[in-house]
């Protein structure tokens, strides 16, 4: 006899467009998520927000659908650890936050030059160029664009095993890159008005004395929620992060972190509920 599925939240706080690494062009995405039920969904594409005009558009036809303008922005924590950080409900227009992910942005066409060297060092040639052929922003260059070529070139079989293989901290392709700082992310996103929360933090390498020492830096820093309902987190880590987000007082948010029909994340615009007694960072914009 199979148990119920647990009822899913209409709530997407976290998914992408072409305007980053994902495919689908922002109003794709919107309309995904509208159609499959989704009332509260923010895009937060990597260190950039020129997406959010057609999102908004798009949303404009859905009465039930309310759209946070959003944005993931990349950090470098501690000199050596690249965190995640969603900024919600942030004004997009903000010129503290527009010119914070300029300077973000502006690293990576460099970067990518360097990821494609370390890669021909180790038989993966024309990686650059192979890259670009999926780059669908100029500025925003990303390890997915890289590995979309790799699978294509039948170097490995999928996002997994491109990553394991070439593109995860410690493998040949992976160099290592300075991002904002974190006091800089979070003061564009609370500048911007939004509400700064920790993305995915169980894809980070550190241990839990180093996470609890990062939480309490975000938390002075102005810091407000935690990513607790993430496709990155198993069970039990949703349950971890469930039980930090109440000791450190965060609110928890949840999202799908898609990127692609094709790839293998979440569906959008659908979560799991978050674990009990987490405080929604979501009832202040969905009653
Ligand atoms: P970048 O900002 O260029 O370092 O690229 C980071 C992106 O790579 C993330 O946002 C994910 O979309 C993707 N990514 C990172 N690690 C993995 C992984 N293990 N499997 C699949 N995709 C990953
Ligand atoms: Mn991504
Ligand atoms: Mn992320
Ligand atoms: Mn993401």
């Amino acid at each position: 006899m199979s148990t119920p599925a647990k009822p899913l939240v209409p709530v997407d706080l976290h998914c992408h467009s072409r305007v980053s690494d994902g495919t689908l062009p922002p109003e794709e995405v919107v309309q995904r998520a509208a159609e499959r039920g989704c009332r509260l969904l923010a895009l937060t594409d990597h260190d950039d927000v020129r997406g959010l005009p057609a999102a908004r558009l798009a949303a404009s036809q859905y009465p039930d659908l309310r759209l946070l303008a959003g944005v993931e922005i990349s950090v470098t924590w501690r000199e050596k650890h690249t965190l995640h950080i969603l900024g919600l409900d942030v004004d997009d227009t903000h010129p503290d936050l527009v010119a914070g992910l300029v300077q973000v942005r502006s690293g990576r066409a460099e970067r990518a030059e360097r990821i494609a060297a370390a890669l021909h060092k180790v038989g993966v040639e024309g990686a650059l160029e192979g890259a670009q052929k999926f780059v669908t922003n100029p500025e925003l260059v990303s390890r997915t664009h890289f590995a979309r070529f790799i699978i294509e070139r039948g170097l490995a079989r999928d996002m997994q095993a491109v990553f394991k293989k070439y593109l995860a901290k410690g493998k040949p392709g992976y160099v290592a890159h300075q991002w904002a700082t974190l006091p800089d992310a979070v003061s564009w996103i609370k500048a911007a008005g939004g509400v700064a929360v920790l993305a995915h933090p169980g894809r980070y390498d550190f241990g839990k004395a180093a996470m609890r020492d990062l939480l309490h830096e975000f938390i002075d820093l102005g810091g407000e929620g935690i990513e607790v309902v993430s496709p990155s987190h198993a069970g039990a880590e949703v349950a971890a992060y469930g039980r930090l987000a109440n000791e450190f007082g965060l609110l928890a948010s949840a999202g799908s972190d898609f990127h692609t029909p094709e790839e293998s994340w979440r569906a959008i615009g659908l979560q799991p509920e978050l674990p009990l007694g987490c405080t929604p960072v979501w009832s202040r914009w969905l009653s």
